[in-house]
């Protein structure tokens, strides 16, 4: 069954945890250079022609790609459909939603997300969400090969107010870091925040 994308104004917030379930589930489409690039680089084991169309290969219902819950194809090599999802961005509609419709700059885009990814949150759209996630959506749709910080599971910290009630202000990462992102912070002359919140006994957290 097709699942209907979500118009955005009625999402609260998404984070990527990692969980690899967007990796099982669906087929990757590839462009021509995405599937020149892979094939140049691994051989044409890793892809597959369906219909005449390329797709990254599945082994065992899953992505060639996936390592245990994360993705192994980082940086430039990784395809566009995976690093978009679960966002769907349109400059233009046959029938404009405005539920849908997201200015940015000058320009009216139609931004939807999936909800096959279980951390689509609904409700009232979060500042950060409409201010920071949305935008690198959009600019991901106009510049295919651009470095990502938050439509990728995250190496950085999520603003404060996604951990609000959580204990303290310290910044956090979420459990489920990649380490191929944080190889990627490191070579490029990031610095990943390694801390991690332990919580205690007493209900208080510690940074570990
Ligand atoms: S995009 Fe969603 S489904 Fe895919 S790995 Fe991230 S959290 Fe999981
Ligand atoms: S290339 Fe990476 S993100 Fe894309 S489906 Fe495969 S494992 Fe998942």
């Amino acid at each position: 069954m097709r699942l209907r994308y979500l118009p955005w104004r009625r999402v609260k917030s998404w984070r990527c945890t990692a969980c690899g379930e967007c990796c099982s589930r669906y087929a990757v489409p590839l462009s021509a250079g995405e599937y020149a690039r892979l094939v140049s680089r691994f051989g044409d084991w890793v892809v597959r022609l369906k219909l005449g169309r390329p797709y990254l290969r599945r082994v065992s219902g899953r992505c060639v790609f996936l390592s245990g819950r994360l993705c192994s194809l980082q940086g430039s090599l990784k395809p566009y459909a995976c690093r978009i999802f679960p966002f769907l961005v349109r400059d233009r509609e046959k029938k404009p939603r405005k539920e849908a419709e997201f200015w940015y700059g000058q320009s009216c885009f139609y931004v939807y997300l999936s909800p096959g990814c279980g951390e689509v949150r609904l409700g009232t759209p979060e500042r950060w969400f409409v201010e920071q996630v949305i935008p690198e959506a959009i600019e991901l749709h106009l510049n295919r090969s651009m470095p990502l910080r938050w439509l990728t599971s995250q190496a950085a910290p999520l603003p404060p107010e996604h951990y609000a009630g959580v204990g303290d202000d310290a910044p956090v990462v979420p459990r489920y870091v990649s380490a191929v992102s944080v190889l990627e912070q490191l070579s490029s002359g990031g610095t990943p925040l390694l801390r991690r919140r332990n919580r205690r006994r007493d209900g208080t957290v510690a940074a570990g």
